[in-house]
């Protein structure tokens, strides 16, 4: 898979260019690595934000236990983070990875934050909102049209997830 990425190049002018799905993978590497460790009080979902020079501007990690905060969820706490070092609601340049399919209300805040592209690893068929459950991305009410990829690392992410549900089941 081929995906286009902005680089910066040497005399600081931006350029586009083509590379391999091996950003995607390093990232999320990232995310599993430190979704491991936010596993032990929450659900393990992490996101990171990239800016169109391929900088991380925001990070965020589940803190809805941590916070008793019904909005603590990855993506919104990244955005929060990102908006802030932008100084800009808008993120048409940048994307989001996150290990887990968005939620609906993440998936209707990042089509409001105009989001340029999201990626995913594992699906949520119950509560997603890129393609699981529903798909706002396509809604007739998302005035913004976003590039969506899911699937990098499939099989970790399901599996750090799993994991993490078969350890609650076994504490309780
Ligand atoms: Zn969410």
């Amino acid at each position: 898979m081929e995906i286009d990425i902005i680089k910066m190049k040497s005399d600081n002018k931006i350029q586009h260019n083509k590379i391999t799905s091996i950003d995607y993978i390093k990232w999320m590497k990232f995310i599993l690595r430190r979704s491991e460790e936010v596993g032990r009080v929450e659900l393990p979902i992490t996101a990171v934000i990239i800016d169109e020079k391929g900088r991380c501007i925001g990070r965020g990690s589940n803190k809805r236990e941590t916070n008793n905060d019904p909005l603590g969820h990855a993506e919104l706490i990244a955005l929060r983070q990102a908006s802030l070092i932008k100084n800009d609601w808008r993120f048409n340049e940048c994307m989001i990875i996150i290990n887990l399919e968005p939620c609906t209300m993440c998936a209707a805040a990042l089509i409001q934050a105009r989001m340029g592209k999201v990626i995913y690893g594992a699906e949520d068929k119950k509560r997603g909102g890129f393609g699981g459950a529903i798909d706002l991305s396509k809604h007739k009410s998302a005035h913004h049209k976003m590039k969506v990829t899911k699937g990098i690392l499939e099989q970790n992410c399901k599996r750090e997830l799993k994991l993490w549900f078969k350890n609650l089941r076994n504490q309780k």
